[in-house]
């Protein structure tokens, strides 16, 4: 199998890479839906509903608190899968990579084109004058962050029950649908319309790696259940 990826990445000359929080978890990004017994010690709602734009609004203080404590994380550094995606577009094979992780590690490892279809913690907007901090400056600030106009910062991530940007989406559909292989790492392919942007991919190279399988593994023209890192540094 190993052979066949290495030959189609050889091959190729226009790789779209889509990933999930795989991706980030190999660079000790913990999943925030992990809910333990320490967890409902610490919050009294579920991870889905925190981070919801209806609990944002009328909980901003509790909001942040889990923000803080399980988002807002910098002080990673990019893994062997970021760092082999950033240089096969240097060297002109990869078009784009597609992510649904919100941590900016792709950027970090040097990558240019990323299409983040959840939004990013590095962006950060207050939602009465629309200043722009940084996620360092978010951190330096305690509980809910304000703008120096007194309104409330908001991370730039798409909350439950907020759209996807749809620029984003129009420049993700167009890379999937014109790439020559599609490579799709780290993602149980569960959280829609993420996930049903491959269905784009009309060529015959689709790779999933992923360490469990998916709903999706029947559309695949090749499967490899090893984590990503690993399989892209061998590459
Ligand atoms: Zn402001």
């Amino acid at each position: 199998m190993m052979d066949t990826l290495k030959k189609w990445v050889e091959e190729s000359k226009n790789i779209v890479f889509f990933g999930g929080a795989g991706v980030s978890t190999e660079s000790g990004i913990p999943d925030f839906r992990g809910v333990d017994g320490l967890y409902r010690q610490k919050y009294a709602w579920p991870p889905e509903e925190i981070l919801s734009i209806g609990f944002f609004i009328k909980n901003p203080e509790e909001y942040y608190r889990f923000y803080r404590d399980k988002i807002l994380i910098t002080n990673v550094d990019p893994n062997p899968a970021h760092f082999k995606l950033a240089q096969w577009e240097k060297e002109g094979k990869l078009r784009a990579v597609v992510t649904q992780n919100i941590d900016g590690l792709h950027q970090k490892a040097g990558s240019k084109r990323v299409y983040e279809l959840h939004g990013s913690i590095h962006r950060n907007y207050c939602m009465k004058c629309g200043k722009f901090y940084t996620a360092e400056q978010l951190m330096e600030m305690e509980g809910v962050p304000t703008c120096t106009c007194g309104g409330v910062i908001k991370p730039d991530v798409v909350h439950y029950g907020e759209a996807l940007d749809q620029g984003v989406m129009r420049m993700a559909m167009e890379a999937i649908s014109s790439a020559d292989m599609l490579i799709v790492g780290g993602t149980s392919l569960v959280v829609y319309p993420a996930a049903g942007m491959i269905d784009l991919y009309r060529g015959k190279r689709l790779v999933l790696i992923n360490k469990s399988a998916t709903p999706r593994d029947d559309l695949a023209d090749l499967i490899i259940r090893d984590p990503i890192g690993q399989v892209l540094s061998q590459l």
